[in-house]
């Protein structure tokens, strides 16, 4: 990763906010809306980042129901989330010390899987708006768009090359959609994903804490 980069690209939940609880509970929620039994947190964890309707078709097909209620569930899962997530979701420790030291030299931008009529709401809340140039995320649709897709829209709309910029998440995917669009990529290990998923998707480096992406970026 080369020092001093122009753009930084975070991802938001499980990166910069500890959205567990709210997402976890509005799953089980929404399995109850279906008619089916509740999942220990444990077991739902894995679907914190990836797409709601990904979620679902795996929850449905584990649960032996049909497939097709997932766009039923995404319905009742984001009119539950819009309730829960503002109070549900806590920033990470030492992000907020973190995103101001990067931003002292760097654009930063979030670039999540979460429609971003969800995200402005939670960045706005937890006060991280400021720290913050955009939020790019998709539109409330059922199939989101491909996380590679949003973190392009975010290049282009910022104007700075790939090379210039570096892409920090906590799952597989948010390492391959730097790859895809050729930023360095650096994947954070306080999240969902753990370090041999961040690995093994190619991360250029890991961080264990938000002070570690200061250390390697410049602070
Ligand atoms: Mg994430």
């Amino acid at each position: 990763v080369s020092r001093r980069p122009v753009l930084i690209l975070f991802d938001l939940d499980g990166c910069l906010v500890d959205s567990t609880e709210a997402i976890t509970s509005c799953l089980n929620h929404a399995l109850g809306e279906l008619g089916l039994a509740p999942r220990p947190i444990d077991e739902l964890r894995r679907f914190v980042g990836p797409p709601l309707v990904e979620a679902f078709e795996t929850l449905l097909v584990e649960a032996g129901a049909p497939e097709d209620w997932a766009a039923t569930g995404v319905a009742a899962y984001r009119a539950r989330y819009a309730d829960v997530s503002l109070e549900r979701t806590r920033v990470v420790d030492g992000v907020p010390a973190a995103l101001d030291a990067l931003g002292a030299f760097a654009s930063l931008r979030v670039v999540t899987s979460k429609p971003r009529a969800f995200a402005l709401p939670i960045v706005a809340h937890l006060g991280l708006a400021d720290r913050f140039d955009d939020v790019h995320g998709p539109q409330i649709t059922l199939h989101t768009e491909a996380k590679a897709h949003t973190l392009a829209r975010a290049l282009a709309a910022a104007a700075v090359p790939a090379s210039a910029a570096v892409m920090v998440g906590d799952r597989r995917h948010d390492v391959e959609a730097g790859r895809v669009n050729g930023t360095a990529t650096i994947g954070v290990t306080w999240g969902a994903g753990d370090r041999d998923e961040l690995v093994s998707a190619g991360a250029d480096h890991l961080a264990d804490r938000p002070a570690d992406l200061v250390a390697l970026l410049g602070g």
